[in-house]
């Protein structure tokens, strides 16, 4: 990573989970970037890991936030992704409690482009919340994280594991009845309703 990118960890970004994420600057064409740092130790499944990145890496669309370059070494991985100075749309909900409706109607068909250009590459998100959408600098909305999408998903009860989070989890995902690209769409529904009343549904 140090050959192609100044990392500059003076200024992180944020915190996540696995590792910090940081502002990198390509040296060649001088494009800014955050770099997610993941300590390879604290993946589990690392063969999963690797599918999410190769899924990300895949994806091209102005809705999704978009991974450029991967590198590891002995200790960590680096993603060098496109920045994302807005922060979270959590963050964003928490600020201003909730949105009016022409921002939240904008939001949720930034949201649907994306997800529907992912089901159109058959995968589905399955844990879209407001931690995994970051805003850019012009207030586009992207979506992020893919820890659990499945690549290869159908339409109708191929996945079969529990995944997500409480408050946005279609019923079938909860059920473990089995469930398809749909369950996306019921948790775009339930991130509408909060951005709107600035509350979950349930
Ligand atoms: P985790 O999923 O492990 O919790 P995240 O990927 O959410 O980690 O990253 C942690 C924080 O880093 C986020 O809350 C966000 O503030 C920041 N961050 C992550 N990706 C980007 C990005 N592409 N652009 C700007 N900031 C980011």
């Amino acid at each position: 990573v140090n050959q192609d990118y100044t990392l500059d960890e003076a200024k992180p970004l944020g915190e996540g989970g696995f590792g910090a994420v940081c502002i990198a600057v390509n040296k060649t064409t001088k494009a800014q970037r955050a770099c997610k740092k993941i300590l390879k130790k604290s993946v589990k499944d690392k063969r999963a890991f690797e599918r999410e990145v190769e899924l990300q890496k895949a994806l091209d669309h102005p809705n999704i936030c978009r991974l450029y370059d991967c590198y590891q070494d002995g200790k960590m991985y680096y993603l060098c992704m496109e920045i994302c100075k807005g922060g979270e749309l959590f963050d964003r909900i928490l600020e201003a409690q909730h949105f009016g409706e022409d921002t939240v109607g904008m939001l949720a068909k930034q949201m649907l482009s994306g997800l529907l250009y992912m089901h159109c590459n058959k995968m589905a998100h399955r844990d879209l919340k407001p931690e995994n959408l970051l805003i850019d600098e012009e207030g586009h909305c992207k979506v992020t994280d893919f820890g659990l999408s499945k690549e290869g998903i159908e339409d109708n009860h191929s996945a079969m594991t529990m995944c997500g989070t409480p408050e946005y989890l279609a019923p079938e995902i909860l059920d473990k009845r089995g469930h398809g690209k749909a369950v996306d769409w019921y948790s775009v529904g339930a991130l509408t309703y909060e951005m709107l009343t600035g509350l979950p549904p349930f």
